[in-house]
């Protein structure tokens, strides 16, 4: 059902802006991906929770605390495992 909604809708796949998030976040982007994604962002629950994800992740590199929390990592696995099954299709 959400891969109908998605084929209807306008716009880059979840796949795809996974595929670009990181460097969204980094900021490696170019202005129209990244408009692309911010409006993705906007409107898919799922890509924006990954994206909070990243950010925990990149911050908590960036911080002292050089350990990952597990549950985070857990939960990105999950996700990736999730839409790499969709992608198998
Ligand atoms: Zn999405």
């Amino acid at each position: 059902m959400m891969n109908l909604l998605r084929k209807l809708r306008r716009g880059p796949s979840c796949s795809e802006i996974l595929e670009i998030l990181q460097s969204y976040l980094d900021g490696e982007v170019d202005a129209v991906d990244a408009r692309k994604v911010a409006a993705h962002l906007a409107d898919c629950t799922e890509c924006d929770r990954e994206s909070q994800i990243y950010r925990k992740i990149k911050s908590s590199l960036a911080g002292r605390r050089m350990h990952v929390d597990p549950e985070i990592l857990a939960a990105l696995r999950q996700f990736g495992q999730k839409v790499m099954a969709e992608r198998s299709d």
